[in-house]
């Protein structure tokens, strides 16, 4: 049974939420939790970072809480016929410009977990895989990492697919754009408005709202006066553009079976740029480099990074420099192999970040109540099997020390130089007009 008179509100139906309300029905089958999402859950359009063609699977982290979460939420992957559908063993080709690939094999041995993976040098990475990446820079690049355990997931197939069972199990679904959180005359959190004027009551309200947290916080401590709701520099809401090229049917065939490929750069030079085996539909997928915030005034003196206010945060209007960046992918992959690749699909994608890339899965210190947990950081969704496990173990004062701290609201937090897929330019400067011959 769950606690006496308890009652859940999730905001945000993508990996944090959903996985939430997962792990809450299946542990107390009786009670009462509603997701709140804008967008239907099996919509063909929704902002959420969560909902994608496909998503890197991997436990390949030097930090070894993450490299442990990893093969925890990869071994529901490969057995529970839940989630097993989704997922894609490719293995990983990651070129590391720094130890990574000896920490990650490190971490492997330290967690005493046997796996196909190996640091290899240049040369040899070259001629592997019928040298799909032997065109890609390798400048600087000490040596490869090669994770035949790692993979990609089908990542709006898995989520529509978890959603639906999460609500047989019997979560309440509910399609409205939260306006406001509600408080009590205690302080205490008790619910959520919507913009369509409904109000949804419930003992612990759950903030899984991706990018657009720090909206949420602003508006609500605008409208109840409770300032220290707000993010402040906890939450940054960070876009990056993907972009797709469809490959013909020969291309395919080589392309098929490709691991997913990361180009690793050290945190001066930038974050690391992935591409992604073929979909189905033979789609194959790159992210780019230039991770950028969206300034905004959401009340008098008060400005913070958010997504695009339209319904859709803008995703699919794509200026030019940021196709670019899809464009520069591509080159240090395949170098002329993709050279005459048209890009057939781009979206910006909004995730919430945090200076030391940890998620927050925290009671918010602000209001009883209210809880947060979301901030994937460009590295969330793999981790969506079991990220609920944990969120309900932070609900009930289980969670373990090391990882309260690491996932709290108030903590430490480190300079975001060191952090290389910290947000570093501005929407508005990318967007900018500019004259096709500087591009
Ligand atoms: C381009 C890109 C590539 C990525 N690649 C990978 C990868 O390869 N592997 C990996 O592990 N991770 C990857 N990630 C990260 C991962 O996608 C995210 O960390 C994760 O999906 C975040 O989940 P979330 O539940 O916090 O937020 P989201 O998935 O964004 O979900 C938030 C939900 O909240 C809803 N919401 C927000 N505000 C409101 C409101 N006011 N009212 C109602 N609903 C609201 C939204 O509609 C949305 O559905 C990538 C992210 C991006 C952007």
């Amino acid at each position: 049974m769950a606690p006496k008179r308890s009652s859940y509100i999730i905001v945000g139906a993508g990996v944090f939420g959903v996985s939430t309300a997962y792990h809450l029905i299946k542990k107390y089958p009786n009670a009462s939790i509603t997701l709140v999402d804008r967008d239907e859950y099996d919509s063909g359009d929704r902002v959420a970072a969560s909902w994608d063609w496909n998503k890197v699977v991997r436990a390949d982290y030097d930090d070894i809480v993450y490299c442990q979460l990893g093969l925890e939420a990869q071994d529901v992957f490969k057995s529970d016929p839940l989630w097993k559908p989704y997922f894609h063993e490719t293995g990983i080709f990651w070129t590391c410009r720094s130890d990574y690939a000896t920490e990650v094999i490190e971490n492997y041995r330290k967690l005493g977990r046997k796996a196909d993976l190996a640091a290899v040098p240049v040369a040899e990475a070259r001629k592997m895989y019928g040298g799909l990446f032997d065109e890609a820079d390798y400048s600087g690049v000490k040596e490869v990492l090669i994770n035949k355990t790692s993979g990609w997931a089908a990542a709006g197939d898995c989520l529509r697919a978890v959603t639906k069972e999460t609500l047989r199990l019997g979560v309440k679904y509910v399609t409205a754009e939260v306006a406001n959180l509600l408080f009590d005359k205690s302080g205490r959190c008790s619910g959520i408005s919507t913009a369509d004027g409904q109000q949804l009551y419930a003992s612990h309200t759950i903030l899984s709202t991706g990018a657009y947290t720090p909206k949420l916080l602003e508006q609500s401590a605008g409208a109840s006066g409770l300032s220290e709701l707000r993010a402040g520099d906890r939450i940054v809401a960070g876009g990056i553009t993907t972009g797709m090229t469809k490959l013909d049917d020969q291309t395919y065939q080589k392309f098929a079976n490709m691991p997913v490929g990361v180009q690793g750069y050290n945190a001066e030079e930038g974050p690391f740029i992935g591409s992604l085996p073929p979909t189905k539909d033979k789609e194959l997928k790159w992210w780019g480099q230039t991770i950028f915030t969206n300034m905004q005034e959401v009340s008098p003196g008060h400005r913070i990074s958010m997504p695009p206010s339209k319904a859709d945060y803008a995703q699919w209007d794509i200026a030019p420099r940021l196709k670019k960046d899809i464009d520069h992918a591509n080159q240090v992959f395949y170098g002329k192999k993709g050279a005459n690749w048209k890009m057939e699909k781009h979206r910006i994608c909004w995730d919430a970040f945090t200076t030391s890339a940890d998620f927050i899965i925290s009671p918010h210190a602000a209001a009883k109540g209210l809880y947060v947990a979301t901030c994937g950081n460009f590295h969330g969704w793999k981790f969506f099997p079991v990220l609920g496990k944990y969120v309900v173990e932070m609900l009930e004062g289980t969670l373990e020390p090391k990882l309260s701290q690491k996932w709290a609201w108030d903590r430490e937090r480190p300079d975001s130089s060191f952090n290389p897929d910290y947000p570093r330019a501005e929407m508005a400067d990318l967007i900018a007009p500019v004259r096709l011959s500087k591009l």
